[in-house]
């Protein structure tokens, strides 16, 4: 993807005053033709120049052997500013920059999996912290990974991440969390070749209810989620209680997909309804998004 048409794609975005008379001193875009435009003390630049400078200016620091730290910290802050819904394409060179500069420093992979996991880029939330090396990687970093990597369906790494953390005395929380991604990774990824997560869906009722003595509602509510899905098919009201009680701790996409999955033989109208919150809530490029757009047309009526 070239500069030129990163740029394209943004200036597609509408936002700010059309009044105002900013313009991007690099590529002379108006503010109302871009997703967001920077004020500096000198002119202007608009979010697709900010993307193609901390690119070059990490591929220029890589070429003459310079410390990363700066850079990364540089491109760090480009993706700290970039808007939730901007279109992944256009994030690739400034991910590709970071990843090559993180240098398996535990706490730039985590900074760099945080922004990928507010931009919903998954797959470079798990690529960002498995650069952490296993010796100094953190229950936290490998169940942050193992979630991450679940959503976009990494079997290998999602055994590798499982086995290393079998060697841990993994304090009780943190056994309970594994084992819900444990069971999320089975129930996901069972149908397809590859390495095989054995989980009995039936001990997820004890989990959830273990789950909440902990102070850890994102846990429940994932724990919820995953047992929605497991019961789905054995026991419809138990899996809606429970996936509406799951997103009554967090709204997400897909809590929103799954209830309308639950739902679409016996309320079509709310079935479809979900799927649409499910992609209000998704980034537009999102494998959570994709789901959603799939059900919603596979639902309409052909005429
Ligand atoms: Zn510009």
């Amino acid at each position: 993807m070239s500069v030129k048409s990163i740029r394209k794609g943004l200036h597609r975005l509408v936002g700010g005053d059309p009044d105002d008379a900013a313009t991007c001193n690099f590529c002379g875009a108006h503010r109302s033709q871009v997703a967001r435009i920077l004020e500096g003390s000198g002119g202007y630049i608009c979010e697709g120049c900010t993307f193609a400078a901390a690119g070059d200016l990490a591929a220029r620091d890589a070429a003459e052997g310079r410390a990363a730290a700066t850079t990364f910290h540089v491109v760090s802050l480009v993706l700290q500013y970039v808007d939730a819904r901007t279109p992944h394409a256009g994030l690739e060179p400034v991910f590709d920059a970071a990843i090559a500069l993180v240098e398996g420093d535990p706490s730039r992979c985590r900074v760099l999996a945080s922004h990928a996991f507010r931009l919903q880029a998954f797959a470079r939330a798990g690529e960002a912290l498995l650069r952490i090396d296993e010796t100094a990687r953190t229950v936290a970093d490998s169940l942050a990974a193992l979630a991450a990597l679940v959503t976009v369906g990494d079997r290998p790494a999602i055994a590798r991440v499982l086995a290393a953390l079998d060697q841990v005395d993994l304090s009780e929380l943190h056994r309970l969390q594994r084992d819900v991604h444990q069971g999320w990774a089975a129930y996901r990824l069972e149908a397809s070749a590859g390495p095989t997560f054995t989980f009995d869906g039936a001990s997820l009722g004890p989990i959830v209810e273990r789950l909440r003595s902990f102070d850890a509602p994102a846990s429940l509510g994932q724990a919820l989620e995953v047992a929605a899905a497991y019961e789905r098919t054995r026991d419809r009201d138990a899996a809606l209680r429970r996936v509406e009680e799951a997103l009554g701790v967090e709204d997400k996409a897909s809590r929103q997909l799954l209830r309308g999955d639950i739902l679409a033989d016996v309320d079509p109208t709310a079935s479809r309804a979900s799927w649409e919150a499910a992609l209000g809530l998704a980034h537009p490029d999102s494998v959570w998004a994709a789901r959603a757009r799939a059900r919603i047309h596979g639902a309409r009526p052909r005429s």
